[in-house]
């Protein structure tokens, strides 16, 4: 050590290389993929370090012991943070975790395989750290115990909490709204803290993924049918089978009978034509996740008189027998675990067409097409003796998106001037509206098979949640972090059998005229009800958007009022964090309106 520095330079110095990586990497890579820095982020790096630094000074000579421990635990939560950042796939939340544990082992593998090499060359720097240990530890350069330095940091947290509250004040009033909900607020930002402290976000998030694992275990164990829940009808007409077809990433924006430009939906277009196909206009999902999605769609809300029970147990309770087939998987990262969506759809005779594949298969390699659901349907329509609910759980648009369909449905190919996206972007649209002419032509066949069968029958489709592909911004996928018109807006089509119009002419009439409602799938379980023409001890009709006596109220997605965020929303630089915004002209001036 040069002698001309002072000792407590030399000891801030390396306690700053040693503490500073685990935040400045990801502020790296954040600046590099234009993600915006809060300044939480930086104020809580900057007082957690600290705090963990003052924290080892009392540990006397186990200090390097103590580094030692937390090296790994800092460097693992920062190396996460840093590729889910280089991914461009935004923060990672509570959700997005709970759909890394649920995606099996193989789908896990691909989508690491997604990063390149230089994404992860930033993480090299995390050696620093230990680096820097080594040389503490051998010239006995740590920091010494701070006498009033945890004094300090309290007051500096305060200091900040306080600041914070003094914003949300302004912010508050400047929006009308009552000054009082600031100090509500206060305790919630206490605990939250730790969340902004970059290496602890990934654990924070796995933690609050294992509770929602563990809510949605808690409601298959309470599966039961629902007492007093009983149909409408007398009994001793038609044979009642309805389909629910559940679907997975798809955005109205690219369906061509939402005003897409492209023809992505030929057979749900000519449907509607014929006056057989009724389109609701304005329904969104209340998370871009399909676990919550789904959740929030299937469980009664607490408080609404039915804690701990699904859809499937007021179908139960009103007499229909209730199967889910699904051809997304049983099983999650670890065999031995359920899938959330399995524990969610406990109460329902399940079917799982998509087993994971054996060892060394890659994800992509995985090509069980939505059709695969169209015998079982079949086998389950002949059963005449007993009233049922089939919920079909598709594939969809999921990425991989070349994966959802068969090569001979290739069907675009952009020309080659339209310059704003690059050509690796261009194809991944291709790809992405391959799958949802696919996904058409089997709604398509799901109609079809249905009618055929005759039966009092309807089909309801709709998308768990929608996707973006390139469509304004520099980023594909989903998630609640990232919640934009594309990821909430989703396709809900309703398909009536003759029988069906016949037995309940009355309320046909009244399901036509809701197609231009705004509704929020968080409400779905009533709109079902409302449409299996069953009631039960809660049933709320004002929440059916199919129901006469619906009222709008507002639509939380993603935790913010949805009609008051997307009146503010453009396809804008403001709007596109954390990806860049494509610089495509008039193109992104021309997606379809919301309302
Ligand atoms: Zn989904």
């Amino acid at each position: 050590m040069p002698r001309s520095l002072p000792r407590w330079l030399v000891i801030g110095c390396l306690e700053f290389l040693f503490w500073g990586p685990f935040c400045i990497i990801p502020f790296v890579a954040k600046l590099t993929v234009g993600e915006a820095i809060w300044r939480t982020d930086v104020l809580s790096c900057t007082l957690m370090s600290a705090a963990l630094a003052v924290a080892g000074s009392y540990f006397g000579r186990f200090q390097p012991g103590y580094r030692i421990a937390v090296f790994p635990v800092l460097a693992l939560g920062s190396l996460i943070v840093t590729g889910i950042v280089a991914s461009k796939q935004g923060l990672l939340d509570a959700s997005a975790m709970l759909a890394i544990i649920d995606t099996d082992a193989s789908e896990s593998a691909e989508f690491l395989s997604h990063y390149s090499a230089g994404d992860f060359a930033l993480a090299v720097f995390l050696l620093l750290p230990l680096a820097t240990l080594v040389v503490q530890a051998r010239r006995g350069l740590f920091l010494p115990r701070l006498r009033y330095a945890g004094r300090v940091l309290v007051a500096l947290l305060v200091v900040q909490l306080g600041v914070r509250s003094v914003h949300r004040y302004a912010y508050a009033r400047s929006e009308n709204r009552p000054a009082a909900e600031t100090l509500g607020m206060l305790p919630d930002d206490l605990i939250t803290y730790p969340e902004h402290y970059i290496p602890l976000q990934p654990y924070l998030a796995a933690l609050s993924a294992v509770q929602m694992r563990h809510q949605l275990a808690a409601l298959a164990r309470t599966a039961s049918p629902i007492a007093g829940a009983r149909a409408l009808d007398p009994a001793g007409g038609a044979t009642r089978s309805y389909v629910i077809v559940v679907g997975e990433s798809l955005t109205r924006r690219h369906m061509h009978l939402y005003g897409y430009t492209r023809d992505t939906t030929p057979a749900l277009d000519a449907l509607a034509a014929a006056g057989q196909l009724l389109a609701y206009r304005h329904v969104v999902t209340s998370h871009a996740m399909t676990v919550p999605a789904l959740s929030a769609a299937f469980r009664f809300e607490p408080g609404r008189g039915q804690d701990g029970h699904t859809i499937f147990d007021l179908l139960n309770g009103a007499g229909f027998k209730t199967y889910w087939v699904s051809n997304q998987y049983e099983y999650g990262l670890y065999e031995a675990y359920d899938s959330a969506v399995s524990m969610m759809t406990a109460a329902a005779s399940q079917t799982w067409l998509n087993q994971p594949l054996g060892s060394g298969g890659a994800y992509a390699e995985r090509r069980n097409f939505d059709a695969d659901v169209l015998p079982e349907l079949r086998k389950l329509l002949v059963r005449k003796e007993q009233d049922k609910v089939i919920f079909l759980h598709l594939m969809g648009s999921h990425y991989y998106y070349p994966s959802r369909y068969p090569p001979s449905y290739e069907y675009f190919r952009t020309p080659a001037s339209s310059g704003c996206r690059s050509p690796a972007q261009r194809q991944t649209i291709d790809e992405y509206d391959d799958s949802v002419r696919y996904n058409d032509w089997v709604i398509d066949q799901i109609i079809r098979t249905v009618r055929a069968a005759g039966d009092d029958s309807f089909v309801l489709y709709f998308s768990d949640h929608g996707e973006e592909v390139y469509d304004y911004r520099d980023y594909a996928g989903h998630t609640d972090t990232m919640m934009s018109p594309y990821l909430a807006e989703i396709p809900f089509v309703l398909w009536l059998s003759d029988e069906y119009r016949r037995q309940h002419s009355e309320s046909v009439a009244r399901l036509a005229e809701a197609g231009e409602r705004g509704y929020i799938t968080s409400e779905l379980l009533y709109g079902i009800a409302d449409l299996a023409r069953l009631t039960f001890p809660g049933m709320d009709p004002a929440r059916s958007i199919f129901s006469e006596h619906y009222v709008e109220r507002p639509r939380i997605a993603a935790g913010r009022d949805y009609d008051r965020w997307v009146q503010s929303w453009a396809p804008d630089a403001a709007h596109s964090a954390p990806s860049r915004l494509l610089d495509c002209g008039d193109k992104v001036a021309s997606a379809p309106a919301t309302r």
